[in-house]
């Protein structure tokens, strides 16, 4: 916090307080979001408050794919005209939206909901993997198994690759295609920050497993 802070109420340092826990949100800034809140109207001042609140009551998590949604199962899930036989799996929410933007994509997803980092205590039960080894298991009435391919679409960090290693495992016997982004993404970036046409060559030129 700031050295004058101590000034401030009780109300007014908690607010901060909380604001400067968002990420990329610094002390200075949590300040002058706080004065800018102070200065508002209490219409939009308690709009701001509902909308974190409606966020929190309406958006849950898809329960096939893990994607956000407010309607279970979510949209793509839904979409008649998307190819459920591809799983393009990601670690979150944010990958997935980048890969809708390519609007190259037709298949459905399976959001992760992080990656494996085993030396922060992340382990397989942290991850929805369970769930997307159970969608792949799925069999038609004949038998015939419904999911076709797996694109493997975790970052190309250190910790990515490694979720990507483990899934290929638990993966392998189950006789599905398994591919993974092709290497258009730098060694080290992240998904979320690529633009659209690298993510989009990455996804076209994907190599099986
Ligand atoms: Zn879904």
């Amino acid at each position: 916090m700031t050295d004058h802070s101590i000034a401030y109420s009780a109300s007014v340092r908690r607010l901060m307080d909380m604001l400067g826990q968002l990420p990329g949100v610094g002390s200075r800034s949590a300040e002058r979001m706080v004065f800018h809140i102070l200065k508002a109207s209490s219409e939009d001042a308690l709009a701001l408050a509902d909308a974190i609140r409606a966020v929190k009551q309406q958006v849950r998590h898809c329960s096939i794919c893990y994607h956000l949604t407010e309607s279970d199962p979510c949209e793509i899930c839904r979409n008649p005209s998307r190819d459920t036989s591809v799983i393009c799996v990601v670690e979150q929410p944010k990958d997935l939206f980048q890969i809708e933007a390519t609007g190259t994509y037709k298949g459905v997803y399976h959001v992760l909901l992080g990656h494996l980092a085993p030396l922060d205590g992340i382990t397989p039960e942290n991850l929805t993997i369970d769930a997307l080894v159970a969608r792949i298991d799925q069999r038609d009435a004949t038998g015939n198994p419904l999911i076709r391919e797996v694109i493997i679409a975790t970052n190309p960090t250190m910790d990515g690759d490694g979720t990507a290693l483990y899934l290929q495992s638990r993966m392998e016997n189950s006789g599905v295609i398994i591919t993974r982004l092709a290497r258009g993404l730098p060694a080290g970036a992240q998904i979320e920050h690529a633009n659209k046409a690298i993510l989009a060559d990455a996804l076209s030129g994907r190599i099986k497993m």
